[in-house]
């Protein structure tokens, strides 16, 4: 039927044969797409009001010395809350971009190694050594078809995670290791921590929307429970697999994996 959406669902039957039973999703699909526009639209409509708060507060927490201590505190809380909306809405800004297709993907040829010496070096940057260790390991020379930006973006999401949930001791820095190999059913590449590890029953989970271990350490450090659905959603649409292996008190290992160009680009 033109204009409609089927999903098919196919049974063998017994002695040769096989039923298809079609559902009409187009109003299921409509709905969504409907949902995903006014997510879309609400947290652009939030941005405007939100960076004019957050440029007030900062100006007055620039002027601290004519400030009581009492209104200091509370400025300072107001920030903290201003920024933390601001990631939100940034977060479910680029899920509602990259579940509509939106973002435009440009895949090509590119060189995996140095995917991964990008994202390493960029994050590199930003963190003090106290903080995080940030190390390459195997890092072979191979090529995968993928968009360059989209695959540095998954990268940094992940290291960021390492380096936010992978501390063995409070007072330790993260150590992160990063690498990547060519393997028969594409380049895998790993993000791997020792931190406190992730346990079983929420490993399945935590590539959900929203869906977060300890609510309350994820909020401390500015998490949104949206990074991993957004990386998930990336690879995935370029044709790849994400997985987590993970073991309470030894760490967690993030393993995503994408096409190979030479099998990408036929
Ligand atoms: P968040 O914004 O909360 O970091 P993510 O989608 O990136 O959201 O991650 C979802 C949850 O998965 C986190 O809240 C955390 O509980 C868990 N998690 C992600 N990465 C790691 C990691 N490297 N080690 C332990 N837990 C992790």
């Amino acid at each position: 039927l033109p204009g409609r959406i089927f999903e098919v669902a196919a049974s063998p039957m017994p002695g040769g044969g096989a039923v298809a039973v079609l559902h009409d999703i187009t109003r299921i699909e409509q709905m969504e797409r409907t949902q995903r526009e006014f997510v879309a639209n609400v947290s652009h409509e939030l941005r405007t009001p939100l960076t004019s708060i957050t440029g007030y507060v900062e100006t007055l927490l620039d002027h601290e010395d004519s400030l009581s201590p009492q209104a200091r505190e509370f400025l300072s809380t107001i920030h903290k809350n201003a920024t933390r909306m601001n990631r939100l809405t940034e977060d479910l800004l680029v899920m509602a971009r990259v579940e509509s297709s939106e973002q435009e993907l440009h895949p090509a040829a590119v060189r995996a190694d140095m995917l991964v010496r990008d994202a390493v070096q960029a994050m590199s940057g930003m963190v003090q050594d106290e903080e995080a260790v940030l190390r390459i390991g195997e890092a072979t020379d191979c090529e995968v078809y993928a968009d360059q930006d989209a695959v540095v973006q998954v990268l940094s999401n992940l290291i960021e995670n390492a380096i936010k949930y992978g501390k063995p001791r409070p007072e330790e820095p993260s150590r992160v290791l990063v690498s990547v190999k060519a393997e028969i059913e594409g380049v895998e590449f790993r993000v791997q921590d020792f931190g406190q590890g992730i346990a079983s029953e929420h490993q399945s989970r935590i590539f959900e929307r929203f869906y977060r271990v300890d609510k309350a350490r994820s909020r401390e450090s500015g998490g949104t429970g949206l990074g991993l659905a957004i990386a998930r959603h990336v690879v995935e649409t370029q044709g790849g697999t994400i997985r987590v292996e993970s073991e309470l008190g030894t760490g967690s290992t993030f393993i995503f994996t994408l096409p190979r160009a030479s099998s990408g680009a036929i």
